[in-house]
């Protein structure tokens, strides 16, 4: 028991902080800002995701990272800290990064020989938009693990997030906004 707590507390923080790791691409970016929205993001490219290998990395810093490569697009999972996390939350992570593949988030941009890093305001839009895609993919199905990443975000409102990230607050607001949109 007198691990739990730390190690809780990490995994939140990963998750938070990592599930938006998007790594390397060669390819065109949707620029996006903030895009709670839906349609905002154009049409997910369900491609990327179902060809989209999953790799399982206990070794991984952090809880996920989508890497997002045209002819190779994967999924790093730490299936220590999705263990903790739980079977929802981990489902919706999955999920959210599936999403930043889905709308080919990349940390830099180019043609491969001088990428440019992606600004922060535009790696957080792709939060909003990664997690919008998870709702839309999970609503019906698995609920619970909606649920699960708004209860998430709402009790870590104050916990503060690096530049990449938005507010965890505005990602359960987002989130909620986003199931309204859907489920009209
Ligand atoms: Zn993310």
């Amino acid at each position: 028991m007198r691990r739990t707590l730390p190690l809780i507390l990490l995994v939140g923080l990963a998750f938070a902080a990592g599930c938006g790791a998007v790594l390397a691409a060669g390819d065109r970016l949707e620029l996006e800002t903030r895009a709670p929205t839906l349609g905002a993001a154009g049409t997910p490219d369900s491609a990327v995701v179902a060809r989209a290998r999953v790799i399982m990395d206990d070794d991984l810093a952090d809880a996920a990272v989508a890497v997002f490569d045209r002819v190779a697009p994967r999924i790093h999972l730490n299936g220590r800290l999705l263990r903790e996390l739980g079977p929802a939350l981990s489902t919706f992570l999955l999920a959210h990064e599936r999403g930043h593949l889905a709308h080919h988030h990349a940390r830099r941009h180019g043609f491969g020989f001088t990428a440019i890093p992606t600004p922060s305001s535009t790696l957080r839009g792709y939060e909003f938009v990664a997690d919008c895609y998870a709702v839309r993919s999970l609503q019906r199905g698995r609920p619970d693990a909606v649920v699960a990443a708004v209860r998430f975000f709402q009790l870590r409102r104050g916990l503060v997030t690096d530049a990449e990230h938005p507010p965890m607050g505005e990602r359960a607001d987002s989130l909620i906004a986003c199931l309204s949109a859907t489920a009209q």
